[in-house]
């Protein structure tokens, strides 16, 4: 129906759509005893870490595999067998933390909030004075599942004060959202190399505290997951431990460079930002509503309430807008209808505006709205 001369633009919060560069990247094979290779991880380490100024006190450890992988050797690696955590839940990244503690044999605390409200710094300090032998505190920074942005910086005060460990999920936010960890304090921090970076997926990494990670021996339940063992090794050798994804890790070298051009952090969450505003504002001009208040909303994925219509159907919707070069993601609500669209990756207001438009011909076509 529409002659596509691209890959479709990607909506989703990872993977996304990269550049031409980051993709050009891939097209040579690196061994990896190679020195040349281990010099870029070291690069890509040390820049990762720059972006939240933790080069004085933290480490980055990268891991194969996707966000998930990390997010289960942080908890596996760092908290002790007998500790237990405190997990404030307003979504399903929450929810997968919690399932993951329960699968580690790791104590959990669930602290429950709607999944349209930020998480109150109030409340899980209350939390942590109810129970002295909380000794972590996991918080999910952008809560992808719905797009809520959680209040990283008085949470990490409140966790700071009771003297207990923070372990950031920040796998949506890093790199577009400021954390700094010489004002906002943490053990760890964990993100990937295939969203705000717009690298392509296949790594996660950790920042972690030097003195933590050096503590934490032993801890692990897993071989492929012991972080601690992972540094260690990389530390001696330069090399990963166990092969490495040397085409992921060269496109993030590549993402992380064309990042710095674009003016770092300030920069890349100033173009999300306009995204999400093109966003919303073509979709509200079409009745579609987000389901987050304005200031619960983080500039990296949106979710809105489907069309109330007998007509309306999300894979109609998907397939419509398929065809028209674009590729949207379903909700992860259950109470709820809904859909989601990512603002993240190599894309611009321009391209928000294009998605819009494909949405709204689609629905027209579905006969859910009236032709403009
Ligand atoms: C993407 C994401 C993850 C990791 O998901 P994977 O599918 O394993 O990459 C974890 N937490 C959050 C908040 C995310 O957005």
């Amino acid at each position: 129906m529409y002659a596509i001369d691209r890959d479709p633009l990607l909506l989703t919060p990872g993977p996304l759509t990269t550049s031409l560069r980051t993709k050009q990247a891939m097209l040579h094979d690196w061994g990896s005893w190679d020195t040349a290779f281990n010099h870029i991880t070291g690069e890509v380490c040390r820049q990762l870490l720059d972006i939240v100024h933790g080069g004085n006190t933290h480490v980055c450890v990268p891991l194969q595999g996707s966000g998930t992988f990390s997010v289960e050797a942080a908890l596996g690696t760092l908290v002790p067998r007998g500790g237990r955590v405190l997990v404030p839940n307003n979504g399903a990244y929450c929810a997968r933390i919690l399932k993951i503690l329960k699968i580690l044999g790791r104590d959990a605390v669930e602290l429950p909030t709607a999944e349209d409200r930020p998480f109150d710094p109030l409340a899980i300090e209350a939390a942590l004075v109810a129970d002295p032998r909380i000794s972590h505190v996991a918080l999910v920074h952008c809560e992808t599942g719905t797009g809520i942005l959680n209040p990283l910086p008085e949470i990490a005060a409140a966790v700071a004060r009771q003297q207990r460990g923070l372990i950031i999920d920040a796998m949506s936010s890093f790199g577009a959202i400021e954390i700094d960890v010489r004002t906002m304090p943490f053990d760890a921090l964990i993100a990937a190399s295939g969203k705000c970076l717009e690298g392509v997926p296949g790594i996660g990494f950790v920042i972690a505290a030097h003195a933590k990670l050096e503590a934490s021996a032993g801890n692990c339940h897993s071989l492929a997951m012991d972080l601690h063992d992972q540094w260690t090794y990389m530390q001696k050798t330069t090399q990963w431990r166990f092969t490495p994804p040397t085409h992921v890790v060269v496109a993030l070298h590549e993402a992380l460079a064309q990042y710095q051009e674009e003016g770092g952090l300030a920069a890349r969450g100033a173009r999300y930002q306009a995204n999400c505003q093109a966003l919303t504002q073509g979709m509200a001009r079409l009745g579609l509503l987000p389901y987050l208040a304005a200031q619960a909303q983080a500039p990296i994925i949106v979710t809105f309430h489907a069309p109330q219509h007998a007509a309306y159907d999300f894979l109609a919707l998907y397939q419509g807008v398929r065809e028209r070069g674009f590729i949207l993601y379903p909700g992860k609500l259950t109470q709820i209808e809904t859909f989601r669209v990512g603002c993240i990756g190599a894309l611009t207001p321009q391209d928000m505006v294009h998605v819009v438009d494909a949405i709204a011909s689609t629905l027209v076509e579905m006969g859910v709205l009236a032709a403009p």
